[in-house]
């Protein structure tokens, strides 16, 4: 049968996307693009996954429940094909993509410039950074597509992607040292390459340094004006345009509970995927999914604030993203800490001040504040005290403003979303292995034992994040195309 035929057959089909995160969004928008009839079936009462912005803390404070800060969006393939802005998506650019603090008072600056960012290391490193840097940003464009997708396809780019790739394999920490001789850059890669979960002697916990380092200058760390909620927003009255369905409150239970002949796509990680469409696999693939693996989970703090966050290092203020860990020792050990069942006295904090930037987050004069930190999955212990420390360590004065405070542990989020299984936030592990074996390995990692079952979370690659990528490359699966 020839591509075109499959897809023809394809369009006449029904499909069902399970789950309206951004991938399953991103699933059903290009189905729909394709011409074909399409429902999303959500369990909760709203769209959106991991993209929800609410009022968790007081009237007029509006918190990103999940995630904030969009590099990956807004440098995605896929987004950037769409006309998301025609459906009220806007994104915000603070001056610098990101801040990391230390305790002398200063802090090195991710800047969207390579030489200014390289200005607020240690001097001796400016041409080291220089140098790591600079080709990869340069060659983003080309690189990017080569990344976003599974590892088994052919690159476009060899070399461009093998001199990322040289580096990428590497451990973090590994990397950072033979790099650097100081201790700003190595601190500032070591909080970028803490973004994977993994400990940072793990090889391939770089390649997540190396690509949030290269998005910052590339493509800039934004928020979603009035909240991530927006993007999802954009997907799915986008989708409607499209002629697709959405209908929220429809947990679904099994697939043989879907009409027949229906393409079913799941915005589910593996083991949900077991349970809705098990018995419609074979042992070897139900075996190769119940082996997928789970990684940390987080625990996280939003904030009401009577002010802005009283940064020492005031530069703190021109980024809505600051890493609160100081050097890559500290962090290293806390990350390393979380994979031996342990809750570090002083956690890796991934904050976020999206009101200092977008104000109609907050009532005026008010901001809000999102922080995070990793913990062992499955987690019940409560961080708030060590997390808020650690704002104070760096912004003496924090606890001061505080207003109100909502916080939710690894149960939290996943009654919250079941995708977020023991509190993983990325759809499992992402080292290595289940990075090339995502959800399992072979060419068509969207596709299973059954012709007209899909999986298109972050449980595929290129994995998590709010990209799209996922759904995209699922949804091309199901059209014959990969
Ligand atoms: C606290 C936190 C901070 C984050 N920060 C960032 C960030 O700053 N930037 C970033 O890029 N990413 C961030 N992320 C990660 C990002 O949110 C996820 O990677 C992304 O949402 C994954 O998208 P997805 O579509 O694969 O799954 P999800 O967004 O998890 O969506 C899955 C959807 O499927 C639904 N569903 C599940 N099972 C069923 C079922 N049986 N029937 C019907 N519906 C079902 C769920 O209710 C959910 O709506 C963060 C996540 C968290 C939790």
């Amino acid at each position: 049968m020839t591509e075109k035929t499959v897809n023809d057959e394809m369009r006449e089909r029904e499909v069902i996307v399970v789950g309206a995160g951004p991938n399953g969004l991103a699933a059903a928008v290009e189905m729909a693009r394709a011409g074909c009839r399409v429902t999303i079936l959500e369990a909760a009462g709203t769209i959106g996954g991991g993209t929800r912005t609410m009022e968790l803390t007081l009237p007029g404070f509006r918190h990103d429940v999940c995630s904030a800060i969009h590099p990956l969006a807004v440098s995605s393939p896929f987004f950037n094909q769409l006309p998301l802005g025609d459906f009220g998506l806007r994104w915000i650019h603070p001056a610098a993509p990101l801040a990391h603090p230390f305790d002398d008072g200063t802090a090195a600056m991710l800047e969207r410039d390579v030489a200014v960012t390289a200005g607020t290391l240690d001097r001796e490193d400016a041409g080291a950074y220089h140098h790591l840097f600079s080709p990869l940003v340069a060659g983003w464009g080309e690189l990017a597509p080569d990344i976003l997708r599974p590892v088994a396809g052919v690159p476009k780019h060899p070399v461009l992607l093998g001199r990322f790739g040289l580096n990428a394999i590497r451990p973090a920490e590994g990397l950072a040292r033979d790099v650097f001789k100081g201790s700003r850059a190595r601190a500032l890669f070591a909080g970028l390459s803490a973004h994977s979960f993994l400990p940072l002697g793990k090889p391939g916990s770089a390649a997540f340094g190396l690509v949030l380092g290269i998005l910052g200058h590339a493509a800039g760390w934004p928020l979603a004006a009035g909240g991530s909620a927006a993007i999802s927003r954009a997907l799915a009255d986008y989708l409607v345009s499209l002629g697709g369905t959405i209908r929220t409150g429809s947990r679904v239970t099994s697939v043989n509970d879907l009409p027949g002949g229906a393409v079913i796509i799941l915005d589910v990680t593996p083991q949900q995927l077991l349970e809705i469409a098990g018995s419609r696999f074979d042992d070897r693939y139900r075996r190769r999914l119940a082996a997928y693996r789970y990684g940390p989970g987080i625990f996280k703090v939003d904030w009401a604030l009577a002010g802005p966050i009283p940064w020492r290092a005031r530069e703190c203020a021109r980024s809505a993203t600051v890493h609160l860990g100081g050097t890559l020792e500290e962090i290293a050990s806390s990350e390393r800490e979380i994979w031996e069942g342990k809750h570090p006295v002083r956690p890796f904090v991934l904050l976020a001040q999206q009101s200092l930037f977008d104000p109609g987050r907050a009532p005026e004069g008010k901001h809000t504040g999102w922080a995070y930190c990793h913990v062992p999955n499955g987690s019940t212990f409560d961080m708030t005290e060590r997390i808020e420390a650690q704002v104070e360590r760096f912004a003496p004065g924090f606890r001061e403003l505080i207003l109100a405070r909502h916080v939710r542990n690894t149960a939290g989020y996943q009654e919250y979303n079941r995708n977020f299984i023991g509190g993983d936030i990325n759809g499992g592990v992402q080292d290595l292995r289940q990075i090339i074996a995502r959800p399992v390995a072979g060419p068509r990692p969207y596709a299973t034992p059954d012709p007209g079952i899909f999986i298109c979370s972050s449980s595929t690659p290129p994995g998590g994040g709010v990209h799209g990528m996922c759904g995209y490359l699922a949804a091309h699966c199901a059209l014959g195309g990969h």
